[in-house]
C-alpha cells in the first residue's frame, strides 16, 4: 500500500492532491508534494473571494502534518498568488 493512498484515507482534501512522497535529505522526514486540484481557485486573503492565480512563489513551503510511526511528515506546497481587483 502506498503512502499517498493512506493519506487520502485519513486526510482527503477537496482542494489539494498529494502527488509524491519521499524521504527528505535528512532521512528522518517524509516530504509529501501537494498541488491544487484542477479547477481549484485560490482565495484572496484580503476579501476572501476566489480569484485567478497570476503567480507562484519561488520557494515551496513546508507544512507540518502529524508524524507517521514517529517519522515527521511535511506537505511541500508552492503557494499561489491571487490577483484580486477589489
Ligand atoms: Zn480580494
Amino acid at each position: 500500500m502506498q503512502l499517498i493512498t493512506i493519506l487520502n484515507c485519513v486526510e482527503k482534501s477537496k482542494s489539494y492532491v498529494y502527488e509524491n512522497a519521499r524521504f527528505a535529505e535528512d532521512g528522518k522526514t517524509i516530504e509529501v508534494e501537494s498541488r491544487p486540484r484542477k479547477g481549484n481557485r485560490p482565495v484572496c486573503s484580503g476579501c476572501g473571494r476566489a480569484g485567478a492565480t497570476y503567480d507562484h512563489q519561488l520557494k515551496p513551503r513546508q507544512f507540518q502534518f502529524v508524524p507517521l510511526w514517529q517519522i515527521a511528515v511535511v506537505f511541500v506546497y508552492t503557494m499561489r498568488r491571487e490577483g484580486c481587483h477589489s
